[in-house]
């Protein structure tokens, strides 16, 4: 069995590309299980998605906790721990970064094990699209290619899933035509069979449930968000062109996270710390007085610039 894990963030597109990867093995006559798990609903929040392939009826469900490839749709949450990329690989596992850094460049960046290969998915997608936005056909083609799917099955694959999205005809095929270079681009390795340590039997536990307030006492603690850094989240950054602002204050009122603060003479500060990188003070900015920046790669920068 092919057991994939996906991780990236909310509005990349991690789902969509899990269920593509599954589509195209399953038009290929494997058996294919796909599945999603969100922590907090919030666009850039860390996501994972699990597919897994195989000859033989798969009859393991649940999260993927020793993989044989891991897909990082987002370099950053190389170190977010609460993302647990790392979680359960091994010398064998194959790890796939979506970065503009070559793996030598990424691993001095970042320490990580694995045998690690990287495209810079994000930068072939502004080049082809023209914006940002999900990147889940790449992501799904790269991850096909990596099990040794077929470029038919990813190309038909792509367009049932983004068809069921309801993506028009023309999008679903600049789609597929930029995924499969996506697909021939990749430095392909080979994923050994029988990576992971062999399944055993365990005893089903049954929970005890505490009450709410016992249970959710990190939520209900007064305050506390700010300790959480969502500024690694971010992909893009919105950055000020001061000489465009007219000072409306919509990007203040728009902030679904309240991280624009305003300046005595009607100017957003951006807390970048929390700022998640959503793009709405951009998209709602009416002077384009605040653009998106790319991050600097690896995870590793967000707080310097
Ligand atoms: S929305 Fe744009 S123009 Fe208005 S205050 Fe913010 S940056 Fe300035
Ligand atoms: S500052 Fe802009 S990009 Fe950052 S969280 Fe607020 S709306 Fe989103």
């Amino acid at each position: 069995m092919q057991a994939v894990r996906f991780h990236g963030r909310g509005g990349q597109g991690v789902k969509t590309a899990s269920r593509i990867l599954g589509a195209a093995a399953f038009l290929e006559g494997f058996r294919a299980q796909d599945s999603p798990i969100y922590g907090a609903e919030r666009r850039g929040a860390p996501v994972s998605a699990f597919t897994r392939i195989a000859k033989e009826p798969i009859r393991e469900r649940g999260l993927i906790a020793h993989p044989n490839l891991v897909v990082v749709a987002d370099a950053s949450l190389i170190q977010d721990p609460a993302a647990r990329v790392l979680d359960g690989i091994d010398d064998c596992t194959v790890l796939f970064v979506n970065s503009p850094l070559n793996p030598d460049q990424l691993r001095a960046q970042t320490s990580l094990p694995g045998r690690l290969t990287t495209l810079d998915l994000t930068g072939i997608a502004l080049q082809q699209f023209g914006k940002r936005g999900a990147i889940s056909a790449l992501l799904g083609a790269v991850a096909g290619r990596l099990v040794g799917l077929r470029q038919e099955s990813i190309r038909e694959a792509i367009a049932r899933e983004l068809g069921d999205l309801g993506l028009a005809a023309s999008a679903i095929e600049r789609n597929q035509k930029v995924a499969l270079q996506c697909y021939d681009a990749v430095p392909v390795m080979t994923i050994e069979k029988g990576a992971g340590p062999a399944l055993v039997a365990a005893h089903l536990h049954v929970p005890t449930y505490e009450p709410p307030t016992r249970g959710s006492a990190r939520i209900s603690a007064s305050a506390n968000s700010v300790l959480r850094e969502t500024g690694g989240w971010r992909t893009f950054r919105p950055v000020l062109v001061p000489d465009k602002c007219n000072g409306c204050w919509l990007c203040f009122a728009f902030c679904p996270d309240g991280v624009i603060s305003m300046t005595k003479d009607d100017k957003p500060v951006i807390d970048y710390d929390h700022c998640k990188g959503c793009q709405i003070c951009v998209h709602e900015c009416p002077t384009e007085a605040l653009v998106a920046e790319r991050e600097k790669e690896g995870g590793v920068a967000w707080r310097a610039k």
